[in-house]
């Protein structure tokens, strides 16, 4: 292993690892990370070394990258804006318990990868019409509800005839 110096005090391989706690915020990342690193025995200062530094850095990169990733609370809401569904009903919609979306929304949660996947997809309006299809064919539809969901398929409806100029062509679903 290759000697450590610590720059504050002068002392050479006289240092002990510690867990510590480093916090990664920024555009579209904000997390803690527990690192190992050297401190000295005599001052107490933390020890640069470049090898685990390096290692550090690249665990760092990785969640970041992974975390940009993920759908934001902004993004949710113009998706639920864009096909005039609430929270509650797409959530369901979805399989999901029905205030999952309230909880990524509200900021307290963020959504898995794979869950962050799923709202992504729905930016395309053929896999929202088809998740709204599939929920109406398979689900018993309460009164309260078929409202909502007209106003959905309207909403999706609308989403498509931007898409390619199908105005007032009916029969989607
Ligand atoms: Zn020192």
């Amino acid at each position: 292993m290759k000697s450590k110096l610590c720059i504050e005090c002068g002392a050479r391989d006289t240092y002990e690892f510690k867990n510590t706690i480093r916090e990664y915020k920024g555009n579209g990342y904000h997390f803690e990370m527990h690192v190992n690193i050297p401190f000295c025995k005599i001052c107490g200062a933390p020890i640069y070394d470049e090898e685990i530094e390096k290692e550090i850095a690249e665990k760092a990169n990785e969640k970041i990258r992974e975390q940009r990733e993920i759908i934001t609370r902004e993004e949710i809401l113009e998706i639920l804006e864009s096909y005039r569904i609430s929270q509650k009903l797409l959530s369901r919609l979805l399989g999901w318990g029905e205030i999952t979306l309230t909880r990524y929304i509200s900021g307290n949660y963020t959504p898995n990868a794979s869950n962050s996947t799923r709202i992504k997809e729905l930016k395309n309006p053929y896999v929202f019409q088809k998740l709204l299809q599939n929920y109406c064919d398979e689900e018993t539809i309460e009164e309260k509800e078929k409202k909502a969901l007209k106003k959905a398929k309207s909403g999706v409806l609308y989403q498509l005839s931007g898409l390619n100029g199908i105005h007032g062509k009916g029969n989607l679903f």
